[in-house]
C-alpha cells in the first residue's frame, strides 16, 4: 500500500500538498461554482473538505485544477478523471489517476509495469477505464 506520497501538478511540477492533504482548486462542471478542495493522499479514500463547503451531487463531475498554474487537471486518458504526478521520492514518480465523478471512489496508481486500483464505483459503474491503452511494456 502506498502511503505518505507527496503529489505534484503533472504541467508545472510544483507541490499540491498542504499540510497532510493534497489542495487543488475545482470547478463544477454543471454550473460555474469554484472553490479550493483538500483530498487525502491516501489513495481510495475520497474524505474531502471543501472551502466553502458545497455538496456535490451523486453521479455529479467535477474537474479539478492546480492551484499554480491553473491548469486543467483532467487526465488525458479519460476525461472523468484528475491525473496528478506522485512522487515516491526524488526519482520515481508514478501517475495517480482518481475519478473526478463524485460517489465514483476509484483511484488507480500507474506505476512502471502495472495499474493499482483502489477503491469501488459506489452504484453505478462509469467504466471506460478498460479503454485506457497502457505503454506499460514500453519505460
Ligand atoms: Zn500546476
Amino acid at each position: 500500500m502506498i502511503k505518505h506520497c507527496q503529489y505534484h501538478c503533472p504541467k508545472c511540477q510544483k507541490s499540491l500538498m498542504k499540510g497532510d492533504k493534497v489542495e487543488l482548486n475545482y470547478k463544477r462542471v454543471s454550473g460555474s461554482e469554484k472553490g479550493r478542495i483538500h483530498l487525502s493522499p491516501e489513495p481510495g479514500n475520497y474524505e474531502f473538505i471543501t472551502f466553502p463547503k458545497v455538496t456535490f451531487n451523486k453521479g455529479e463531475r467535477v474537474v479539478f485544477i492546480c492551484s499554480h498554474c491553473d491548469s486543467d487537471l483532467s487526465s488525458e486518458k479519460n476525461k472523468k478523471f484528475a491525473e496528478l504526478k506522485m512522487m515516491v521520492n526524488d526519482f520515481i514518480f508514478f501517475e495517480a489517476l482518481f475519478s473526478t465523478v463524485h460517489g465514483d471512489k476509484r483511484t488507480y496508481i500507474i506505476t512502471q509495469d502495472e495499474v493499482d486500483s483502489y477503491g469501488d464505483a459506489d452504484g453505478e459503474v462509469h467504466d471506460d477505464f478498460e479503454n485506457f491503452s497502457f505503454d506499460a511494456d514500453v519505460v
